[in-house]
């Protein structure tokens, strides 16, 4: 899943950060997710937490923010939020990223996806010796 492997990202990431802040433990992730990542905070949540097992990031807090996806649409210019019902349900994250997105102002296809497709760490909070 794709959960899954974001979620062994974040931990060596965060991992990592917080050896060189000399942390012994990770108590608290804070992550921002884009809409269009498409994936499941839920899982992604649950995702973390198997990947933490037996790391210094076990049992750490996860909070996610959603941040929201953000089109442009080059016929009227608009630029912000996607309607969400207009990807909901789309069966592949590729198919939906080369899918084009009616312009909610307009409602011209004529858009692309500028926003809402990143996945990160926002802060963590450390435990130090
Ligand atoms: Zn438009």
């Amino acid at each position: 899943m794709h959960e899954f492997s974001t979620a062994q990202m974040i931990i060596s990431t965060v991992i990592r950060v917080a050896k060189e802040n000399n942390a012994t433990r990770i108590t608290e992730i804070n992550l921002e997710l884009g809409e269009f990542t498409l994936l499941n905070p839920d899982y992604l949540k649950f995702s973390l937490n198997v990947a933490a097992e037996g790391t210094m990031a076990e049992g750490a807090k996860v909070n996610i923010t959603i941040r929201p996806g953000v089109i442009y649409c080059s016929e009227c210019g608009y630029e912000g939020e996607a309607k969400k019902e207009d990807f909901e349900g789309a069966p592949h994250v590729p198919q939906l990223l080369s899918l084009s997105l009616k312009c909610p102002k307009c409602g011209s296809s004529a858009t692309k996806i500028v926003g809402g497709r990143e996945c990160t760490v926002k802060n963590i909070q450390i435990v130090t010796a």
